[in-house]
């Protein structure tokens, strides 16, 4: 409390009532060397981690004259860390985020069949797909399926073993080094359930892929279950021994891809309902449109517009929201052409790229090029005259109009709206 007051006088009032004061200390679990703190939320969390960590241990240092490692957390992850403590003989299931539930996972298109499996699996260890092979982009949701049936396994009594190979490999090492290499072994191999993240990070590592494979055969043949995941197919991870690549392949092999703007929707309510943001439909529409395919983006974003506003007292509305968000898009936009764009609105009319550059006056055409200058414009930092050029017009006056027609259609028509916010989500997703 003391430390947390010395804090007090350093920042502005705003900030110590709307975050700071919502840590709750640990008097309990905290040390002479950590100190524990509970944060309500995971925007919170990682606002005042980020800004505030390092001040918070300097000043307990101050206050204490130790140093002391500060550890700011949610409540239940420590809950968590600390059953996992007491029953040592127990494989750790630590690293579970207990927030990575079937329940807080949206379904679409793009995920459905990886859920399934996943949820299939949970519901019958060892018994349908063994291993399951999950593997997709980054952000998509691998870690949180795959997390979503180790909390199942959890909740029925079964030992759970979640790992990344990194930590797997350290593992490893620290057992040869120590001479505890039977301990290392018994700990993987009498788990009920092994969770094994990102195995693309196997590629090369033969040493690790030996100890791996013995690991895995010998769950396998106990009926344990295995998952994994990945960022590609089990074929296309190099340096990747034959038969542990087989072995990836013997249960099921399930994609996730990018998630569509319906299911990007979908998720970006749940996460405001989850950390008690309100953004109303126009907004939440806005950032599932423009922002790519990556969820764990999404959330970053939602955690900043929370931040700012909550910071700066401001109404989230959809000008601040642009606001926000412009360093994100410029970011992501950097490598968007204006031949990109106008290839995909092409793809996407069934009409040669082309065509569109060119004079032709039918209503096709006419309608492609508007819908292209509207987006090039967008979604480039292309000046009107640079437009004016590429698309082979007089001047850039046809192309303010040409914008104005457009942004006048996306108020009044709502499908061409939707389709518009369709092809954006499309182009930006490729890039
Ligand atoms: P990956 O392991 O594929 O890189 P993660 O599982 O870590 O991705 O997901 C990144 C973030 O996005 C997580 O916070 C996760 O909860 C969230 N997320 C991804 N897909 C979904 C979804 N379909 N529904 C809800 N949240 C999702
Ligand atoms: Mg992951």
């Amino acid at each position: 409390q003391e430390v947390l007051e010395l804090l007090r006088e350093e920042i502005t009032e705003l900030q110590y009532n709307r975050y700071i004061k919502q840590l709750v200390y640990d008097v309990k679990k905290s040390t002479s060397d950590m100190a524990i703190f509970y944060a309500p939320n995971a925007l919170v969390l990682n606002w005042i981690k980020n800004k505030y960590t390092e001040k918070i241990t300097h000043l307990f240092e101050i206050k204490s004259g130790n140093k002391v490692n500060v550890k700011i957390t949610l409540k239940n992850l420590v809950a968590q860390k600390g059953k996992k403590q007491k029953s040592d003989q127990k494989p750790q299931h630590s690293l579970l985020n207990p927030s990575h539930t079937f329940d807080n996972f949206m379904v679409g298109g793009s995920n459905q069949f990886a859920y399934a499996a996943v949820k299939s699996v949970s519901e019958a260890a060892g018994e349908v797909y063994n291993p399951l092979f999950i593997y997709g982009g980054v952000g998509l949701g691998k870690t949180h399926l795959m997390q979503s049936a180790g909390n199942v396994f959890l909740n029925h009594g079964k030992s759970v073993i979640y790992t990344s190979v990194e930590q797997f490999l350290n593992d490893f090492i620290r057992h040869v080094r120590n001479k505890t290499m039977p301990s290392f072994q018994e700990k993987y191999r009498k788990c009920d359930v092994l969770l094994i993240d990102d195995v693309q990070f196997l590629s090369n590592k033969e040493g690790i892929q030996e100890e791996f494979f013995h690991t895995f055969e010998a769950l396998k043949g106990a009926g344990k279950q295995i998952i994994l995941t990945a960022d590609k197919h089990p074929k296309k991870i190099g340096g990747l021994e034959k038969r542990l690549q087989s072995r990836f392949e013997w249960g099921l092999v399930a994609d996730i891809q990018p998630p569509e703007l319906e299911t990007k929707i979908a998720i970006i309510k749940k996460k405001c309902e989850i950390n008690k943001v309100k953004l109303s439909n126009d907004i939440i529409n806005y950032i599932a449109t423009v922002i790519e395919s990556n969820v764990r983006e999404i959330e970053g974003i939602l955690s900043k517009l929370h931040a700012y506003s909550q910071l700066m007292h401001i109404e989230i509305d959809l000008a601040f929201t642009k606001n926000v968000l412009r360093d994100q898009l410029q970011e992501n936009r950097a490598n968007l052409t204006l031949d990109t764009i106008t290839n995909s609105v092409a793809k996407d009319l069934n009409i040669k790229p082309t065509e569109i550059r060119s004079k032709g006056r039918s209503r096709n055409l006419v309608y492609a090029r508007r819908v292209s200058i509207y987006l090039c414009r967008e979604l480039t930092h292309n000046t009107m005259p640079q437009l004016a050029q590429y698309f082979g017009m007089k001047d850039h006056t046809a192309i303010s109009h040409t914008i104005k027609k457009i942004n006048e259609l996306m108020k009044n028509d709502e499908d061409f709206r939707v389709k518009i916010e369709e092809l954006t989500n499309k182009i930006t997703s490729v890039s």
